[in-house]
Order: structure tokens, then sequence, then C-alpha cells
């Protein structure tokens, strides 16, 4: 079996810059990815990032992404390719598959990094082809180049379903509108502009009440809702659409951490249940780290630094940094995502991560 000091699970902006921190500190590190090429959701994005400056604000996400892989090919990370992992045993075995067969790889740390899924929504009719999650199409039109349909309804106004939104129309779709449930758009107001700049309405206040379609969606019933979130009758309209896309949000990808018994904890601003961790970003379960949106669901610059920190901290752990070093280092670290959680959106997510970090010592101090 081969043997190594790190495993790193998931080969995103979190998996690849631990992967990168490892390497730095003089550590052997595998990263593997289910993908056939690394990187995570970042090759999918072909906006400019918001943020700040030192937070690669107003670089495409691919560029960020380049950037990464970059590093992690100078530095030596081994990078597995197209190896999905399924299940972690004991002594901290990871097991994954690889041309059609079954590998084992031991790691005195693993770091886990599997990122997020889409949510999806239940109604009559969405289960007809046709009915697809944001990301799936974002996948289509960014990665594989292919438009998902000519006239498409989103649903969700987040970042996500804006950005999607727009980038269907560069690629040559009609958005025929974007319901969002909520009164008021909750993605930023500068991608929202973009959309409705382009002739899309925004419908808030207003859900799906069916996609109707022989075979496949062909059209879609939507409709206002009350204060109570309850469809107002009378109010409905119909679309011609060929595709629904769903962006309501995502949840961690956390089946791994939960098959090994890590503790979580329920904090719904992240995604749902998360994985408890401490300020290394260690599970409850001794050398076993998450980082990104496993451990909820932000952004990939927050991402990039949690997986920094969970590669620093494993490093210590491995004696290949002095207390003092690590402690200088992952102060950088938190001092970057401090400033990353800052901010009308920001504070939030610095509040739910204290919570999270904080339910982690309750236990531990019991
Ligand atoms: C439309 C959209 C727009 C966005 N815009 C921005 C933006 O402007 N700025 C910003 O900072 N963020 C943005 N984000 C968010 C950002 O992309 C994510 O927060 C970030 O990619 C999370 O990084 P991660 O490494 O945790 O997960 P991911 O990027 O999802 O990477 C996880 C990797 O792990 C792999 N994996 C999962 N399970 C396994 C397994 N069992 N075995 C092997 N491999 C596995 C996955 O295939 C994937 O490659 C956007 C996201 C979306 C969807």
């Amino acid at each position: 079996m081969k043997e190594t000091q790190v495993v790193v699970v998931g080969g995103g902006p979190a998996g690849l810059a631990a992967g990168i921190e490892i390497a730095k500190s003089g550590g052997k590190v595998t990263v593997l990815d289910e993908n056939k090429k690394p990187g995570g959701q970042l090759f999918k994005q072909i906006h400019k990032f918001f943020g700040s400056r030192e937070h690669l604000a107003g670089t495409r996400g691919y560029e960020i992404g380049t950037k990464l892989l970059e590093e992690t090919k100078e530095l030596g990370v081994d990078v597995i390719l197209d190896a999905p992992v399924y299940g972690i045993f004991e002594g901290k075995t990871v097991v994954y598959s690889k041309d059609g067969k079954q590998h084992q790889i031991k790691g005195d740390k693993i770091i886990l990094a599997t990122g997020a899924t889409e949510n999806t929504l239940a109604f009559p009719g969405s289960d007809l082809p046709g009915v697809m999650g944001a990301g799936a199409a974002q996948t289509m039109i960014n990665v594989n180049r292919v438009l998902p349909g000519k006239k498409v309804l989103m649903v969700g106004s987040g970042n996500v379903g804006l950005i999607v939104s727009y980038q269907l129309m560069q690629a040559g779709a009609d958005v025929v509108g974007l319901v969002e449930a909520a009164p008021n758009v909750s993605g930023y107001g500068v991608h929202a502009s973009k959309i409705s700049r382009g002739g899309v309405p925004i419908y808030t206040s207003h859900t799906v009440k069916r996609a109707m379609g022989d075979g496949e969606v062909s059209k879609v019933e939507i409709c206002e809702l009350d204060e109570r979130f309850q469809m107002i009758e009378g109010t409905e309209k119909i679309l011609d659409v060929d595709t629904i896309c769903i962006a309501v949000g995502l949840s961690p990808m956390s089946e791994i951490a939960w098959t090994i018994g890590c503790d979580f904890t329920f904090i719904p601003s992240f995604g749902g249940h998360v994985p408890k961790h401490n300020e290394n970003m260690e599970s409850t379960l001794p050398g076993i780290y998450v980082s990104g949106d496993i451990s909820g669901v932000e952004e990939a610059s927050s991402a990039m630094e949690e997986g920094r920190l969970a590669g620093i901290a494993a490093s210590e752990a491995l004696g290949l940094y002095s207390e003092e070093k690590a402690r200088e280092l992952k102060g950088q670290v938190w001092k970057r995502l401090n400033t990353l959680r800052d901010g009308e959106f920001g504070e939030k997510r610095k509040l739910s991560k204290k919570t999270q970090i904080s339910r982690y010592m309750e236990d531990a101090n019991e």
C-alpha cells in the first residue's frame, strides 16, 4: 500500500491550497480528485471574482485555478486525478478507484476538502428532463461548451443564480425570467443589475408552481407568494421554457466525514450540517482536518485560506514546523480570513464560524 504524510481528498481551491502548504513545509502530500482536471469549481468560473485585491478580486476564477495548478506543479505536489474516494478506513487508509481498480493510500494526516453539492427543489414536473441544477448548467456551458437549452427560467437569486443567468445569456440562451421566493434579491446588487440591464425580469416573491411538457420541459407555471410564502391563487403566469435551472443553495458534501464519525453541528447559514472543527481546522477526530465548502459553504477565497490553515496545522502536527513558526503562519491566514469575513455579507459568516469552533471547544472541554 502506498504511504504518505498527508492525503487530501478533493482538489478544488481548498484541497490544492492545503497541498501547496504541506509541500512548502517539506511534507509529502497526495491530493485525490474525482475529475480529469483539478481545480474544483474554479474552472467553471469565467467571471471576475469579487472581494479584496489581496484575495484576487477582479481576477477570473479559472485564472486563479491556473495559478494554483502552476504552484502545485512547481512544488511537486502529487495529484491523482480521475480518482473518486469512497471510504476511509482504520489507520487513516483512504480507498479510491482508478482505472477500474481499487487503490489504497495511507496518510498520517487527512484533509477533507470535498466541497459542496447543489440543493434541489420538488414541484410537480421537477423530474422532467430540462430541470437541472444551475451548477450543472454552468458546467455544460463553461466546461463542456454545450448550451443546456434555449429558453431558460432561473430559480433563486443568490450569487449562483445571478451569475449563471448572466453566463447563460453570454452563451446565447434567452433567460426568460428569474424567480425568487423572498421579497428581495439575495445576491450582490451588481450581478442583479447586469441581468436586469440585459432585459431579464426578476420576479421576487414568486415560485415555480409546476413544470409542464410531454417527455421534456416545454412550459413552466410560476405564481406569486404571500408574506407567509403561500401561493396566491389567480397570480399564475405561464412561460415558454425548455430549461429550468435550480439555484436554491448548496449543502456541504460531507458524506465521508459522517461515515468516519466526525461530530457535526447545524449551522443554516453554512448550508446545514457541518463538521465541528477547531481553529486549526481539525475535526473531532484527531488528525482529520476539513477545509473549504465542506466545513461551511462560503467562497473560493475563504476555501483557499482554510485549505492553507489545514495544511499548515497538519505540517505542524507532523513536526515540519516549530510551534512558533506555525503560530506565525496560522496568524497570517486567520488575519486574511477575518478580513474576508468582514462587511455586510461577511459578518454573518464570521459569527457562524465562531459558533462552529465554539461548539467543538464545548465538546473538548466536557
Ligand atoms: C456559480 C458560482 C459562482 C461563484 N463565484 C464565486 C466568486 O466570485 N468568488 C468566490 O470566492 N467564490 C465563488 N464561488 C464559490 C466557490 O466556487 C466555492 O466556494 C469553492 O470552489 C469551494 O472550494 P472547495 O475546494 O471547498 O470545493 P470545490 O471547488 O467544490 O472542490 C471540491 C473538489 O473535490 C472533489 N471531490 C468531492 N468528493 C470527492 C471524492 N469523494 N473523491 C474525490 N474527489 C472528490 C470535487 O469533484 C471537486 O473537484 C462560486 C460558486 C458558484 C457555483
